[in-house]
């Protein structure tokens, strides 16, 4: 495969960008080699500047579940930038995302919008802290949600593929005011909950894990969170950056029946703009600013043609059948990979949540954060370059989960699989 003039974008990108890169997992440290370029994308296919075509699995990390560049959303963005850019005023589409926000996921009787999932969370925590006037907040090892000081603390996606789980420039006494908790762990956090459960202003969770590959919950696990934090008057927030509008129309809570006091979105409502919201329960919410006194605000927020984008998303993943045929794609190319690694005498577990998935070199099912670092990240690290040179594009970590969208038809799928059938011999050690 020819990357030159990649090759040489990354060469100039290093001189003058940290890594190269503007996002850590996007530059292959944990996988190797070099990242590639995109020039465009279409539908299930990423194309580099070098002309290569790749199956998209990434889906610039989870927002493309209708593929990439589908018509209806580019329309949306480009008639809605004739009426101008950025207003810095109230507009009217802003009012429409925020009903169309609370009537799929009910919990979100009110909503703010922002720009990235890091600020949904940044702000969610500081409105647990500003609600409940305490300072302890909970969160998983693992589980990623963005690189706000006080989530910097065990943290997954990049920070875990780069073995610094816990970021220098978070100072001690902010760190120290985050606990952390094994995830699907029952008994860890009830303890940790009888022990200071009245310090502690709320727990944020990854409802599914999608920051330490994939990882579902136990049965009856969220609902366990759920009646600790109301035991102890502590926020529960479900961090559905990764899940909201993925694992299901109303997202991870709506899978799983459990009712979050407070949510952060990103992905998906952005359609692919740079956009991300929180949301929750309208006594909560009304203390934020201008109508309460905690205060979050953010000059692009609420952008037209962001909001734009992120509607005419919405409205695709509203058709009926959408996730029952998503995860259908999800299964099929699981068990395809299941297949092909058993033919090739590779162990491998798959684990799949609606729109999501994960590939774990393991030969059992993979519960937890340490079950997830214990595996074979080397024969990981091979299988993804098998796969790039054979023109598939997965997540450049062993610690970043699958994203399927409904443009990876049947014979993308099938091709997919062709290609992991050779992939999986060649990773074999
Ligand atoms: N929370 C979760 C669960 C995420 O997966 C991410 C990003 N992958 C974030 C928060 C942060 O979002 P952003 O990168 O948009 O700041």
């Amino acid at each position: 495969m020819n990357t030159h003039k990649s090759h040489e974008l990354f060469a100039r990108a290093q001189a003058l960008m940290p890594g190269g890169v503007n996002s850590p997992v996007r530059a292959f440290k944990s996988v190797g080699g070099e990242p590639f370029f995109v020039a465009r994308a279409e539908g299930p296919y990423l194309f580099d500047v070098d002309g290569n075509r790749y199956i998209d699995y990434v889906g610039s990390w989870g927002p493309m579940i209708v593929g990439h560049n589908h018509p209806a959303v580019l329309d949306a963005v480009l008639r809605t930038a004739r009426d101008g850019l950025s207003f810095g005023t109230p507009n009217p589409l802003e009012v429409t995302m925020a009903e169309t926000i609370s009537r799929l996921v009910p919990a979100c009787e009110m909503v703010r919008m922002v720009n990235s999932g890091t600020e949904a969370t940044l702000s969610a925590i500081r409105l647990a802290r500003g609600a409940t006037g305490r300072a302890r907040i909970v969160k998983f090892e693992g589980c990623y949600h963005g690189h706000g000081d006080s989530f910097l603390v065990k943290a997954g996606s990049g920070a875990l593929t780069f073995g610094v789980p816990t970021s220098p420039g978070v100072p001690k006494a902010l760190a120290d005011l985050t606990l952390t908790l094994s995830y699907n762990d029952f008994d860890g956090a009830t303890a940790l909950f009888d022990e200071c459960g009245d310090d502690i202003a709320g727990l944020i969770v990854e409802p599914v894990v999608g920051n330490a590959n994939c990882l579902p919950p136990r049965d009856g696990y969220l609902q366990h969170l759920r009646e600790l934090c109301t035991r102890h008057g502590a926020l529960l927030i479900f961090d559905e950056v990764m899940t909201g509008f993925r694992v299901a129309l109303g997202g991870a809570q709506a899978r799983y029946g459990v009712t979050p006091d407070l949510s952060t979105f990103g992905k998906v409502i952005g359609g692919g703009m740079p956009v991300g919201a929180y949301g929750g329960r309208a006594d909560l919410m009304r203390q934020i600013a201008p109508s309460g006194p905690i205060y979050q605000a953010g000059t692009l927020s609420g952008n037209p043609v962001a909001m734009a984008a992120g509607l005419a998303m919405l409205e695709l993943i509203q058709a009926p059948g959408f996730y029952a045929d998503i995860e259908r794609r999800t299964n099929a190319l699981c068990d395809g990979f299941e297949d092909a690694a058993q033919e090739a005498g590779v162990a491998i577990t798959t684990q799949r949540v609606g729109g999501m998935f994960g590939l774990f070199f393991s030969d059992e099912k993979v519960d937890t954060y340490a079950q997830a670092v214990a595996c074979d990240t080397a024969a990981f690290n091979r299988f993804f370059h098998a796969m790039l040179e054979r023109g598939v594009y997965l997540a450049p970590s062993a610690f970043e989960a699958g994203f399927m969208s409904s443009a990876h038809d049947d014979e993308t799928i099938d091709a997919t699989v062709a290609a992991a059938r050779e992939a999986f011999r060649e990773a074999k050690a």
